[in-house]
């Protein structure tokens, strides 16, 4: 029981140190396309945009955004 409070604990100090640098929905589909588009080029867009690549992978929403997008994207290229 001890255990799983301590746990607990330790994820809420995760979750709050994670979040004086997270951006939020709002900001990651502003970039979006940006995002999308170096990764359909072979980029990595995380060195670019490192606060997104952390939300994509905190936040399944986003995720699906991106995926959809990049399937768009993809079926676009010759
Ligand atoms: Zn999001």
């Amino acid at each position: 029981m001890k255990d799983s409070i301590k746990l607990v604990r330790t994820l809420f100090e995760d979750l709050s140190r994670t979040r004086e640098e997270e951006i939020d929905c709002d900001a990651v589909f502003d970039v979006l396309d940006v995002y999308a588009e170096a990764k359909t080029r072979g980029e990595d867009p995380s060195e670019l945009l490192p606060l997104v690549q952390q939300h994509f992978e905190i936040c399944p929403c986003c995720r699906e955004e991106l995926e959809a997008l990049l399937s768009i994207l993809e079926a676009d290229l010759p």
